[in-house]
């Protein structure tokens, strides 16, 4: 979709640190990160929520997430991760193109739970 961010970004037209990418999903760093290493997973196929998201593409980009959260987790040498969909403009999604956030938690950032975290 011509006007939407993170399709431009698949299409290169916006920069980004990409951290992964296969051919159907893209993952790279959140422009505002939570914590570092904040990290964005997409499938690259613009579908604007989870519910309209194929099975088959959420599998690509759970299979992602599996592979990148230790990953994530380990380059910025956190702990924990909070990994989460906002899924719905009322649920704080602002962008509407289905992305799951990987969050690098640290003993010291106040155990914030995800609602509190990723809105
Ligand atoms: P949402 O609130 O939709 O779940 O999260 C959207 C995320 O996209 C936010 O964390 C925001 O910082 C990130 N974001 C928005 N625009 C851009 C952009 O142009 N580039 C990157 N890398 N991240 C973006």
């Amino acid at each position: 979709m011509d006007d939407c961010i993170f399709c431009q970004i698949v299409a290169g037209d916006i920069p980004s640190r990409t951290v992964y990418e296969d051919d159907d999903v893209l993952a790279f760093l959140d422009a505002n990160p939570l914590a570092p290493g904040h990290t964005l997973v997409i499938p690259k196929d613009h579908h604007e929520s989870l519910n309209d998201l194929p099975a088959d593409l959420g599998s690509a980009v759970f299979a992602a997430m599996h592979e990148l959260t230790p990953e994530v987790e380990a380059a910025v040498d956190a702990p924990a991760s909070t990994v989460a969909f906002n899924n719905g403009e009322e649920a704080g999604q602002e962008v509407p193109h289905v992305h799951a956030h990987i969050v690098p938690r640290f003993a010291d950032d106040g155990g914030r739970p995800i609602h509190a975290l990723v809105s």
